[in-house]
């Protein structure tokens, strides 16, 4: 019998910061580090190595990774140095070297273009571990009722107030053979519904050959995969083709669903914003949308307090909010950024004047929304059942209603990952109740 007893995997804590599109790059890095023998570790607290994936597309986002930097270099066995940590994402390719000399306390930093060295840089700090045998490569790891799954990363589009083209670089369409892999794992593990992201799916295909767009990609997709949800998020206006509202139209398992970012209507505004439009267009986009597809759940996201925007300009944003035309708004103080040419703009608003706007137009949203949400009164809603209260009570979503932003709806039945019609029998302001 041998005496030698095996020496435990050193274990990975990955923590993730910002948006849904990090969560898929941290679920990436989690399976390469799984894949070559790394244990991912429950609490950041018992890892060998800290990943800190963090946001920096706006101020507070950043101030928010490097709180939770700090946290982390903070831990006992970091400061005994038993572990190590690590800084990557959003911020170090936002920052660059700039910040090795800024977080003396990070070991390494991975920005977002390096994460498929994740298990190198890991090995270079705690050392190799076995290759895993056991993980089934085309599997995902765990059931969720929902999966994003990114299609495209970077931007081409250099909206004046925006950094991501700088973090993210330029737009790059993923070949479709690599997100239906993504597709196909999380289906065979029970996920229930794709939420394609990206930060501007509308141009999915543009620089493959093939001729290839997104109407095609969730077209292919929805006949693959006919017992999953699809849901498309972040489509700028111009890519609201009819070709795709079609596909939207004939097929049940495609979320009836478009979140279009306009980020204002005024001209003058979107004009200084690089992005194009104004409030007629977008009626009129609306209006084409709705004939095509019937019934169908809206959501934008606005800027307030623009550089420049007049008292004229925010008025006629408040308008258009108050027209009802959207079931779902999001609503964000301009943030001011380095680097981006909004940052030189005159008429810079001062940070109070800002938040009021912001806060006067979430109002607004809130008072045309929920009439809207208030429609689906005594209709059919199919529910994907995502969890339970305390007390029992379960709840979901329904096709109009997106993951983390548009709230749930109550059922009585249902276990996580079950599908059960309802008829919506109540609402308040964006919460839903099935009979
Ligand atoms: S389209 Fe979106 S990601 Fe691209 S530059 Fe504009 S705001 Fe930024």
């Amino acid at each position: 019998m041998s005496a030698t007893s095996a020496k435990a995997a050193p274990s990975v804590y990955i923590l993730t910061m910002g948006c849904a599109k990090n969560e898929v790059d941290s679920a990436s890095m989690a399976r390469s580090l799984k894949a070559a023998g790394y244990r991912m570790a429950d609490d950041a607290a018992e890892a060998d190595a800290v990943i800190v994936n963090t946001c920096s597309f706006i101020q507070s986002a950043t101030e928010e990774s490097i709180e939770a930097i700090f946290e982390a270099a903070s831990l006992p066995r970091m400061e005994e140095g038993s572990a190590a940590l690590i800084v990557a994402g959003c911020m170090p390719a936002r920052y660059g070297d700039d910040l090795s000399e800024e977080l003396t306390e990070a070991r390494a930093f991975v920005p977002c273009s390096r994460e498929d060295d994740i298990v190198a840089v890991v090995e270079g700090l705690v050392g190799p571990a076995e290759p895993a045998g056991n993980v089934p490569p085309d599997v995902a790891e765990s059931a969720h009722t929902f999966a994003y799954v990114k299609i495209s990363d970077g931007c081409d589009r250099f909206c004046s107030y925006c950094t991501i083209p700088f973090i993210r670089g330029r737009y790059r369409s993923f070949p479709y053979e690599d997100i239906r892999a993504e597709v196909a794992r999380e289906v065979a593990a029970g996920t229930r519904e794709i939420v394609l992201i990206a930060q501007d799916t509308g141009r999915w295909g543009d620089d493959l050959e093939g001729g290839r767009d997104l109407a095609w990609l969730v077209d292919a997709l929805a006949e693959e995969f006919p017992d999953t949800w699809l849901r498309v998020m972040y489509l700028q206006p111009e890519g609201v083709t009819d070709r795709l509202l079609s596909v939207m139209a004939a097929r049940e398992n495609v979320c009836s669903y478009l979140d279009i970012p306009l980020q204002h209507v005024d001209d003058g505004i979107l004009r200084a914003m690089n992005r194009t439009g104004n409030a007629a267009e977008f009626r009129a986009l609306i209006e084409r949308i709705e004939a095509a597809v019937p019934g169908v759940t809206l959501r934008t996201t606005l800027i307030a307090g623009f550089p420049g925007e007049t008292e004229e300009q925010f008025e006629e944003l408040l308008d258009f909010v108050s027209e009802g035309l959207f079931h779902y708004i999001g609503v964000f103080p301009y943030s001011r950024e380095e680097g981006t040419r909004a940052y030189k703009l005159p008429g810079q608003l001062d940070e109070e004047e800002k938040a009021e706007r912001a806060q006067i137009l979430r109002d607004a949203a809130d008072a045309a929304c929920a009439p809207r949400i208030a429609e689906r009164i005594g209709g059919a809603a199919r529910v994907l059942v995502e969890g339970a209260e305390e007390d029992g009570q379960r709840f979901g979503r329904a096709q109009c209603q997106a993951p983390d932003v548009d709230g749930v709806t109550y059922v009585s039945h249902g276990e996580p990952g079950d599908i059960v019609d309802t008829v919506i029998a109540d609402t308040l302001l964006y919460e839903m109740e099935g009979e």
